[in-house]
């Protein structure tokens, strides 16, 4: 069970990176919706991939 931490929002075009306490989904700097925010996470994953015996 690993837990997703939203660290930052990272535009797929410029790579600008946002505050994601500001709810943006997409860049400002382009045109429509075309500046996608790649969602930055940390995956805090405790190797849960162990096989007991
Ligand atoms: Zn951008």
């Amino acid at each position: 069970m690993g837990i997703n931490h939203v660290t930052a929002l990272e535009c797929v075009l410029c790579e600008r990176q946002y505050d994601p306490d500001r709810v943006v989904y997409t860049c400002p700097e382009h045109e429509g919706v075309s500046g996608i925010l790649e969602v930055k996470t940390t995956t805090t994953s405790s190797t849960t991939t162990s096989t007991p015996s």
